[in-house]
């Protein structure tokens, strides 16, 4: 059971969250428990990190941002035991989940379970701090923003969990975020491959690498709500979104919907570079320096040569590393041969995903009339097997969301939009 930030903030919800776990116990299951800092927690640890030193070194930076979750997980221990449930924690270290060096984004490569099965097995409820690892060097490391779901799908991979359940402050995985569209739809089923890329494009219920964790792993993953009455039905029968195989979806739905699930992304920002000589190897030069840097590019075009063999190269990188990635590409004007660089990064990426696309044509222009239709206009497009993403004016996101949503027939009916 993984409990989130919003679940866990303060100690009436925490309460609430013991009698959850209580529940699942009592109806004879053994619970390992990974617990988030609270809402809003991680964020104020971030910044004292920025206020100490702008540039943080990463491996204090873990040391800082990891006791957001300890605190969670001593203080859910406390309330187990309050309950008169056996109860303790075991930080990151002391699992240990080890996880690699890259701090502030470390990656879990293997975890210890013998003594948490040991512990288990006599009736103790295990409550473990997501986000936290321990690096080849000994050092606390931490998953990236999100990461506690990451370290609910691999507690559960490495003990062989039944179940892994993802307790949030919403019932489930939505055809879209319910906090933009109030006439989403709760999906029951979502396959592991549109819940990628609905996370990848920036779903954020669930972080990425829980997903492709849970998916290589075949952790059954059920997203649900904390916020339920007290003596509701135990989590085997709430009606959450459960995360499944294409072949399991297929037992459970005859007729599948066209597009399954739309996400945007506001931390884009948008590289346009003039001019660039239309020659083999160019656009290899304006990509490497921002490969050793680390910056990942998302959507690329390269316009068709203009008439003196010259062509504009536009690509969308992390807003967050835009500075860097302008200063990179000015430090090689010559190399690279371009006239002007043009940023902007009030853009958004919204995306349309499902597996439906792959058997059906028109769905790309279903997308661009709908948004045509609205007079939102579109800078980029990228497509996968299963999603394609436009990029848009920034302020247009929540519009373009609803007017998809509408589109593909999506919306629940009798609600409010
Ligand atoms: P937690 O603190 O439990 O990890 P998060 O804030 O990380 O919770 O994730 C839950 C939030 O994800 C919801 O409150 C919702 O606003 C947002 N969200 C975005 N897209 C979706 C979606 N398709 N379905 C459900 N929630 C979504
Ligand atoms: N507390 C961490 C964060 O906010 C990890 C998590 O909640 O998943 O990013
Ligand atoms: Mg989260």
């Amino acid at each position: 059971m993984k409990f989130g930030g919003t679940s866990m903030a303060g100690s009436e919800r925490i309460r609430r969250v013991a009698n959850i776990v209580r529940r699942q116990q009592a109806a004879g299951h053994e619970v390992a428990v990974v617990v988030s800092a609270m809402a809003g927690e991680t964020d104020r640890l971030v910044n004292f990190c920025r206020e100490a030193n702008p540039l943080y070194d990463p491996a204090e930076y873990d040391v800082v941002v990891a006791a957001g979750e300890q605190v969670t997980s001593g203080l859910l221990a406390l309330t187990l035991q309050a309950l008169g449930c056996q109860a303790r924690s075991w930080l990151g270290w002391q699992l240990p989940v080890h996880t690699d060096d890259a701090h502030a984004k470390a990656r879990i490569e293997d975890i210890d379970s013998a003594a948490l099965l040991a512990s288990m097995a006599g009736g103790e409820i295990a409550v473990i701090p997501g986000f936290q690892g321990l690096s080849p060097a000994g050092r606390v490391t931490t998953l990236g923003r999100g990461g506690s779901d990451t370290s609910a799908v691999a507690v559960a991979a490495a003990i062989g969990a039944d179940r892994c359940d993802i307790y949030t402050d919403v019932d489930g995985v939505y055809t879209t975020d319910p906090r933009i569209v109030a006439k989403a739809r709760k999906l029951k089923y979502v396959t592991y491959e549109e819940m990628l890329e609905l996370a990848s494009v920036g779903s954020k219920v669930l972080q990425t690498r829980s997903v492709s964790l849970a998916m290589k792993e075949g952790v059954r993953v059920q997203v649900l709500s904390s916020f339920i009455d007290d003596d509701a039905t135990p989590a085997d029968e709430i009606p959450g979104t459960m995360i499944v195989s294409d072949e399991e979806l297929e037992g459970h739905e005859m007729e599948r919907q066209l597009i399954t699930g739309i996400a945007a992304d506001k931390n884009e920002a948008k590289i346009i570079l003039t001019r660039v000589p239309d020659r083999p190897g160019a656009v290899a030069t304006i990509f490497a320096p921002l490969s050793a840097a680390n910056i990942n590019v998302d959507m690329i075009i390269q316009n068709v040569g203009r008439d003196k063999g010259e062509t504009d190269v536009t690509f969308t990188v992390p807003a967050a590393d835009l500075l860097r990635a302008q200063t990179l590409l000015e430090a090689q004007k010559e190399a690279i041969g371009f006239n002007r660089i043009i940023t902007d990064s009030k853009v958004a990426k919204v995306s349309v995903v499902g597996v439906g696309m792959r058997s059906h044509a028109g769905v790309a222009s279903t997308m661009f009339r709908a948004l045509a239709d609205r007079g939102i206009n579109i800078q980029a497009i990228s497509t996968s097997e299963i999603k394609i993403s436009v990029l848009i004016d920034e302020d247009e996101t929540e519009l373009a969301v609803r007017v998809l949503h509408t589109a593909y027939g999506m919306d629940a009916e009798g609600e409010a939009a």
